[in-house]
């Protein structure tokens, strides 16, 4: 067979683990570079260098090379400094004024109100990298709707795309939800022209949509499962996009996220006070005990369960449906254990379920990696009531640590966990139809049965632990993609 050519891609996000994480995004952005390079391509990173970048305690140094690009009305210049991330480049675009503040894209009080600025002037700056650099990416990859305009800069014809004339350009929507609307008066601030605000461009409802300008100007479009693949293109899932994603039908696609199993097995954890295989499960134990401290809950026996739930505390995420659910859930003796942060409504809800059980329910409103962690190795049960999951990392961690996963049937939970048969022994987790409290609460009643029959469980966990969604198979099809694109 003849060998594949090895492709020069930028990739350009808004966030990068371990330099910058609000969610998934961060994680995939930091995963998938490395599995790409290992396959043989040569692959850059591009992201904005936020105040928690330079305390990330990195070895970032600063290059020399200098950028300009447009800026609200008048133009600023950036800062071109260089770290590494597992031998990929990656270039971080310094101007203070925009980046070094707290929070990637949201204070004490909201959204930074110059977010559009923020992210044009990144988009602008990213294809002036590549023009300082002299970097004739065959791909532009990017991630939602903060690096979106380049594609229409590109198409556009007002910049000279220097080595990027050539180059195709990817879209990867990590959450649909997240749009980078805009009032229409912001347009003039993109320096794109006048056509481009437009229906077929990036005018939303009367507003603009920065998310927009990718999905109408990518040469090709993924999102993170199969499943959200197709309800986004639904009035359902689609949340407004849905005609612009239907009529993008033949470049759209899924691609399952990957799990980075170096930092998240149950095998080498370094957060965990024992680490655990599918081989010996002892070590689980400790890590229950572990979690019922950290969460003040009073320890259950061997029987019961620890039911964890951790994520953004938003809509999205249904964690109001597992509160509603859990005066009946605790019916039982099960403890809960809630690691989140989010919407104060939602916060607030929490603190009060606490309250009502204690002992019983354990929340802590923080973001914490550590925590993280022990809950996927000291839960039984991990919860996932999701309204809508474009892929969900939390269940494929799940499944690793032989935490079984109790979801929504929707978007990449869908697609990652299947559902358990006891009589045929198959399976990995527990699915739901709506999200609602009467459905979790079966499905909970079903994973709390299983749990009981301990040759049941025993089959459970070993299913779950040794499926596999490692980077390597994600990153294949990732490549597979990048080739079609330049040979079409
Ligand atoms: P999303 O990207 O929609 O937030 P994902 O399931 O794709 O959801 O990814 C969430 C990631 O963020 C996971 O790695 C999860 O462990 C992490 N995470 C979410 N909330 C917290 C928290 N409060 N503390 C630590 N990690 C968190």
């Amino acid at each position: 067979m003849a060998q594949l050519p090895f492709l020069k891609v930028l990739m350009a996000a808004p966030e990068i683990v371990p330099l910058a994480k609000t969610g998934g995004l961060g994680d995939v952005a930091g995963s998938l570079p490395p599995a790409l390079r290992e396959m043989g391509h040569d692959v850059r990173l591009v992201m904005p260098f936020y105040r928690v970048t330079q305390s990330a305690a990195l070895q970032a140094t600063d290059t020399g090379l200098r950028i300009q690009a447009p800026a609200g009305l008048g133009r600023l210049s950036a800062e071109i400094w260089q770290t590494d991330l597992e031998g990929c480049p990656v270039y971080l675009i310094k101007q203070d004024s925009l980046y070094d503040r707290d929070g990637l894209y949201q204070g004490p009080e909201g959204d930074f109100p110059d977010n559009a600025q923020r992210y044009i002037f990144f988009c602008r700056a990213v294809i002036e990298l590549a023009r300082a650099l002299g970097f004739p990416a065959d791909i532009l990859h990017l991630h939602d709707w903060q690096t979106s305009l380049i594609p229409a800069y590109l198409k556009s014809g007002i910049i000279d795309p220097g080595p990027l004339a050539k180059s195709k350009t990817l879209l990867t929507i990590h959450n649909l939800a997240f749009q980078g609307i805009f009032g229409r008066e912001i347009f003039g601030q993109t320096g794109l022209p006048p056509e481009m605000n437009s229906i077929g461009g990036l005018e939303f409802w009367g507003n603009i949509s920065l998310l927009k300008a990718g999905l109408v100007f990518s040469d090709a479009l993924t999102t993170v499962s199969p499943t959200y693949a197709q309800e986004i293109q639904t009035p359902e899932g689609g949340m407004g996009m849905e005609g612009v994603l239907a009529s993008r039908q033949a470049v759209l696609s899924g691609i399952l996220n990957g799990a980075d199993y170096s930092s998240w097995s149950p095998e080498n954890d370094r957060y965990l006070p024992q680490t655990y295989s599918a081989q010996d499960l002892e070590g689980k134990e400790a890590c229950r005990e572990a979690l019922c401290q950290a969460f003040d809950l009073q320890e259950p026996n061997t029987d019961s369960a620890v039911l964890g739930f951790v994520g953004r505390l938003a809509w999205q995420k249904g964690v109001d449906v597992l509160a509603e659910a859990a005066p009946l859930v605790l019916l039982d003796d099960v403890r809960i254990c809630l690691l989140g942060t989010g919407e104060p409504h939602l916060e607030a809800q929490a603190r009060e379920l606490a309250k009502a059980y204690p002992g019983r329910v354990g929340v802590q409103l923080l973001f914490s990696e550590e925590l993280a962690h022990l809950m996927q190795a000291g839960s039984d049960i991990l919860v996932m009531p999701s309204r809508f999951e474009p892929c969900g990392l939390n269940q494929i961690y799940a499944l690793k640590y032989g935490t079984a996963p109790v979801v929504r049937a929707t978007g990449g939970l869908k697609d990652t966990v299947d559902q358990f048969n006891p009589l045929f022994g198959g399976g990995t987790g527990f699915l739901f139809d709506r999200p609602t409290a009467p459905d979790l609460l079966h499905a909970l009643r079903e994973a709390l049965w299983t749990k009981e029959r301990v040759s049941l469980w025993q089959q459970l966990r070993q299913n779950a632990m040794n499926r596999d969604f490692s980077w390597t198979r994600s990153a294949g099809q990732y490549s597979e993609l990048y080739q079609r694109m330049v040979t079409d």
